[in-house]
């Protein structure tokens, strides 16, 4: 074991990370659909999170609510459930893991910024989306089942981060200011 990254290292790596780009990884989830354990691929993040399409249900990982939107119209902010249209939403996604871009996280609240914005939260989602990426290059559906429970581990550990910088927060903030 080496001595832990410095954050300025962490940061650096971030931002030199790519993976694959958006339309390699959503093809590829979505014509093989037994990787991807038969869910749909998100308009704007391109990763097998969604249980079906335009049913209004809710990405984990990038925010985006899907209302339907895709390709003939990513160029529309539609409004209603998310801000940007997909086009705009896709981008921020590649720099930020969410729909949001840096920017913008002034305009939410202090317990929204940190779980979407805080540097822990990100690092995170690089790790699940480098886990379904790894599926990408699965031979055997054996393959790709123990990926798919490297992913699970990777959710449960994501969430439980996600209440640590919550907790921090209420302890920071003093729990009687909680919106
Ligand atoms: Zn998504």
């Amino acid at each position: 074991m080496g001595k832990r990254d410095s954050q300025e290292t962490i940061k650096k790596r971030w931002f030199k990370w790519r993976g694959v780009d958006f339309n390699t990884r959503r093809s590829f989830f979505d014509l093989h659909p037994d990787h991807s354990r038969r869910l749909c691929t998100c308009p704007a993040c391109g990763y097998p999170m969604l249980a079906s399409r335009a049913g209004f249900d809710y990405c984990s990982l990038c925010h985006w609510e899907d209302d339907g939107q895709d390709d003939p119209h990513a160029d529309e902010a539609w409004g209603g459930p998310n801000d940007h249209s997909l086009t705009q939403a896709r981008a921020n996604f590649e720099i930020t893991c969410c729909v949001w871009s840096f920017e913008e996280r002034g305009d939410f609240s202090r317990w929204n910024e940190a779980t979407l914005f805080d540097e822990r939260m990100i690092a995170s989602k690089r790790r699940l989306r480098a886990a379904y990426e790894a599926l990408m290059s699965c031979e055997t559906l054996a393959q790709s089942y123990d990926q798919w429970q490297e992913i699970d581990v990777l959710w449960r550990a994501h969430f439980e981060l996600r209440n640590a910088v919550e907790s921090e927060l209420d302890e920071m903030m003093g729990k009687t200011n909680k919106p």
